[in-house]
């Protein structure tokens, strides 16, 4: 999303460290998405941001939604979500969360094991249940692989095994991971998926459902490929590899691609200083508070407010607790004459940041989250009491 007066204003007036969030990227991003891949169902990964206007927001565009846990599962139930909507996409699941899901209705859910088959046969009889498949995320920013997902063969007999247990084995679901720059990760996850879906059509057990996972990347510092070609690369292998699959469901799990782009983070320079040959510059705002994906160097586009076109020099960004892990960036770019008091803004942070803040740690409280509206409105309210 663009720095525009308004938040320029806004993080000039107010306090910082905030997150503000703009809906209409998310409304573009559910649009887009669904018109690149074919009769796809969305179903948002409630982790990435669960803000409840943007889960609002996407209950009445008509999405589905990926829950994580029984807490995500509650708040989707509060504000009106069906049921039938929510996939329960944690393969790790206490057994009274999913008796809890099955009895308000969630029908769906994701495994890659057999001891997650007998929890589910057990607390949720006769639900539909789907195989993860693992990936080499080595392409992706952030991985979701290791811990997740089995071989091909280990996933076809946990859904056999599913299938003696009396649970529906429904499909197969894959996570290229998260800000994957690859297109053809999707192919070769396609490939293996239909592997499954062969290999049980054999003995009679007949899949319904590919579950892509997520993994399309957000605008930062190195080029991606857009939703169109990632979704043209998805419609060609599933013709290709499940053409054959009568009533084929596809699901897609979008986080990251969905709210990335919606936020921007601002915050002000607390301490500037310098270590032998090193410039040190300290934030309000750090890796326990909001930047926690920096600590594997993920890399956000940074902006000093008013500085953009000084000259740049190599400096260590870090964050304001009394932690040395809380270190954005051991080596960034930064203006020259960066400044006590300047406002930095990192762009397009609406996903996996306000999520991972802590509530309380070293006593800072987290990013204070507007949307657009909210901070006009504290704009006219800091305007209409200081002129
Ligand atoms: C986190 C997660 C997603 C979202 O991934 P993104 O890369 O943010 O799009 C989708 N599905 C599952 C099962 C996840 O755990």
């Amino acid at each position: 999303m663009k720095l525009n007066e308004l938040i320029r204003k806004a993080a000039n007036i107010l306090d910082t460290p905030f997150l503000v969030l703009d809906l209409s990227y998310v409304d573009k991003n559910y649009d887009r998405l669904k018109k690149s891949i074919s009769n796809v169902e969305i179903y948002y990964a409630v982790k990435a941001n669960s803000h409840n206007e943007i889960l609002e927001l996407l209950n009445n565009k008509g999405s589905s939604f990926d829950a994580a846990s029984i807490g995500e599962i509650k708040k989707l139930l509060s504000i009106g979500v069906d049921p039938k909507k929510i996939s329960f996409g944690n393969t790790i699941k206490k057994e009274k969360d999913i008796k809890f899901a099955w009895e308000n209705g969630i029908e769906l859910f994701a495994v890659d094991s057999e001891m997650e088959v007998e929890k589910i046969s057990k607390n949720a009889p006769g639900a539909k249940v789907y195989g993860r498949i693992e990936t080499s995320s080595n392409d992706a920013d952030w991985p979701l692989s290791n811990k997740f997902g089995t071989d091909v063969d280990h996933v076809i007999s946990i859904l056999e095994y599913a299938y003696r247990k009396e649970l529906i084995p429904y499909g197969v679901s894959f996570h290229v991971g998260s800000q994957s720059y690859n297109k053809h990760k999707w192919k070769e996850a396609i490939l293996n998926a239909s592997e499954v879906f062969e290999k049980l059509a054999e003995k009679g057990i007949y899949l319904k459902l590919l579950n892509l996972g997520g993994g399309m990347p957000v605008q930062h510092v190195k080029p991606i490929p857009e939703v169109e070609e990632i979704g043209e690369v998805i419609n060609e292998s599933i013709k290709e590899y499940l053409g054959w699959v009568d009533g084929l469901r596809v699901f897609t799990e979008p986080g990251r691609s969905m709210v990335g782009n919606a936020g921007i983070m601002a915050s002000r320079v607390l301490l500037r200083s310098r270590k032998g040959t090193k410039s040190w510059v300290y934030l309000d705002v750090g890796v326990f508070h909001g930047l926690m994906e920096t600590i594997e160097n993920f890399r956000y586009e940074v902006v000093v407010d008013k500085k953009e076109n000084h000259e740049k020099m190599i400096m260590t960004l870090a964050g304001p607790s009394c932690d040395s892990v809380d270190t954005i960036y051991d080596e960034v770019e930064l203006p020259v004459d960066i400044d006590y008091g300047d406002i930095v803004y990192f762009i397009n942070t609406g996903a996996y940041t306000i999520e991972y803040a802590s509530p309380h740690f070293n006593g800072i409280t987290p990013p204070v989250v507007y949307t657009i509206k909210e901070l006009e409105i504290e704009v006219e309210k800091y305007l209409s009491k200081n002129i």
